[in-house]
């Protein structure tokens, strides 16, 4: 007889989607594969190895699922006619060389003129001045509201994090938190703005992260961890 399968949720850091843990009595090894409609990880574990020991082990297969990802997901060029997500709705990218060359946003469509080779360059300039006006003021806001003090903000494209804060306070964030819905972003900047009060992930951290993050804590960072492989596909040819 084997266990029900079990839903981990968020359990394992560095991997992107949440992970279903299934004893199975004839297994031989540990096994890790995609559940691609589910959008899961399923983790076969044999009867007499540790559960613990089993999370252990699918903790460090992150490369694997990057890649295999990587492989079933085309990347997402900046091109003209296509979608991208921003702020987790899709805009269509067009191309129209009549208008300006500064991208412009409306109604769901990001138009931009110019040269059509620079096309995606133009876009992806604007997509990380757009991610960076939004991220200072959004932590701005949020640290004022809550009598937290200022510090530089700066966006970049960190391999596996989407956000990180100093032992000075300075935080960082990944731009392509714009293609992510608004709720999204606002429970990482909730989350970076209390480490500059608690440089850890204790109690304290957690209660203040939960004051400061006006929604469900853990579905946000669920919902991250399921459309991030997608929003770092984006702009890359
Ligand atoms: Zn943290």
């Amino acid at each position: 007889m084997s266990e029900p399968p079990q839903l981990l949720l968020g359990a394992l850091a560095g991997l992107p989607w949440p992970v279903e843990l299934r004893i199975h009595p004839r297994a031989r090894r540990l096994r890790l594969a995609l559940d691609e409609p589910r959008g899961l990880l399923r983790l076969t574990v044999p009867r007499r190895v540790s559960r613990r020991a089993a999370l252990d082990w699918a903790a460090q297969q992150s490369g694997w699922v990057e890649a295999q990802l990587a492989r079933i997901e085309p990347a997402e060029p900046l091109a003209p006619g296509a979608t991208i997500p921003l702020d987790g709705e899709e805009v269509l990218l067009r191309w129209d060389e009549a208008a300006p060359r500064t991208p412009r946003l409306a109604d769901g469509v990001l138009s931009c003129g110019g040269p059509a080779e620079r096309f995606a360059d133009r876009v992806a300039r604007w997509l990380r001045d757009e991610a960076r006006r939004r991220l200072v003021e959004e932590t701005r806001i949020l640290s004022a509201r809550s009598g937290i003090a200022d510090a530089p903000v700066s966006v970049g494209d960190a391999g596996t994090r989407w956000g990180s804060c100093s032992a000075s306070g300075a935080i960082r964030y990944n731009w392509r938190l714009l293609l992510a819905p608004a709720y999204v972003r606002a429970y990482v900047v909730a989350h970076e703005v209390a480490h500059r009060v608690h440089l850890n992930h204790g109690a304290g951290f957690h209660a203040l992260q939960s004051e400061l993050y006006d929604g469900d804590v853990a579905g946000a960072r669920l919902e991250l961890r399921r459309i991030g492989p997608r929003l770092k596909r984006v702009g890359r040819a």
